[in-house]
């Protein structure tokens, strides 16, 4: 999967470090509003909003199908891990 630089990048809601790049799972090459981003950074689970600004996703688990919610919830799982053996 081939990362995509945002041009116009928003900050995460929840830790504020910006968001210039996304991966997207599917073959779709930008985000849209309403795509789900998982923060690199602090695994906060958001969504992009109108001008693809990131916006607070507190209801992801009953908004996401059950195979998404899963996929997300692996994602965040493994950035928390990884930011817990780097002892951040
Ligand atoms: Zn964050």
């Amino acid at each position: 999967m081939k990362s995509h630089y945002m041009p116009r990048a928003g900050f995460c809601p929840n830790c504020r470090n910006l968001a210039d790049a996304a991966r997207p799972l599917k073959a779709r090459k930008v985000p849209t509003a309403g795509d789900v981003a998982v923060c690199w950074y602090c695994g906060a689970v958001n969504q992009y909003g109108a001008g693809l600004t990131l916006e607070r996703f507190d209801n992801w688990r009953e908004a996401c199908h059950p195979d998404q919610v899963q996929l997300i919830t692996r994602m965040v799982g493994w950035i928390l891990l990884e930011r817990m053996m780097r002892g951040q």
